[in-house]
């Protein structure tokens, strides 16, 4: 294995030309300078992308069907859901804000995840779906611009000062938004650029 030639990879991070000899499995390769991961031999990433992307675009349906936070204080119980909390933002004369929010939370990682399963179904059964290479490029984009996990910190910041006003439950959809979280966070921590347009690259043509 030693014989194979070592590839040349720029650090996305410091731009820093290395050399990064053939991986085996379950190895990684860092930039010397920065410690950036620059690539993975990981078989069982694209099949994990996939699962997780699945579970995760199943939870972000839940977490938008069922109550996300109840309130009770002073003898009055509410809940709202997901969408009404985002809604909120329209009745207060924020509608930019609300439709930012709404990409950032729930479009913006919809659409991530549609990708990602789209592009890994498209490895996994070695059938060159059409655009796939495009829709590699958007989500590649896309991926900064997923905020679900700052939106989540953020609940929680405001759950402990509304904690002390009135009595606050976690509803169904919390929960369901907190696990979708997770997944997204798992699917795109196992995006490895390189081996993913390497894999579309090898796509039986037709
Ligand atoms: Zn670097």
């Amino acid at each position: 294995m030693s014989t194979a030639p070592a590839s040349l990879i720029v650090c996305h991070e410091c731009d820093l030309l290395n050399e990064v000899p053939p991986l085996a499995v379950g190895e990684k390769a860092f930039c010397r300078r920065c410690s950036y991961m620059l690539a993975a031999n990981r078989p069982q990433a694209m099949t994990i992308v996939f699962t997780f992307s699945l579970t995760a675009l199943v939870l972000l349906v839940l977490a938008s069907s069922f109550p996300f936070l109840g309130f009770s204080a002073h003898g009055q119980e509410q809940t709202v859901t997901l969408i009404q909390s985002i809604a909120v933002l329209m009745t207060q004369d924020h509608p930019t804000l609300a439709l930012i929010v709404f990409a950032l939370i729930i479009a913006v990682p919809a659409i991530l995840l549609l990708g990602l399963i789209y592009v890994s179904l498209a490895i996994r059964t070695q059938r060159r779906l059409p655009a796939v290479r495009r829709v590699l490029r958007w989500m590649l984009h896309l991926v900064p611009w997923s905020m679900a996990e700052i939106f989540l910190i953020g609940i929680l910041v405001s759950f402990i000062k509304i904690v002390a006003l009135a009595d606050v439950s976690l509803g169904l959809s919390f929960w369901s938004y907190a696990l979708f979280t997770v997944c997204l966070l798992v699917a795109v921590q196992h995006l490895d650029k390189r081996e993913l347009w390497r894999a579309l690259g090898a796509l039986p043509r037709g």
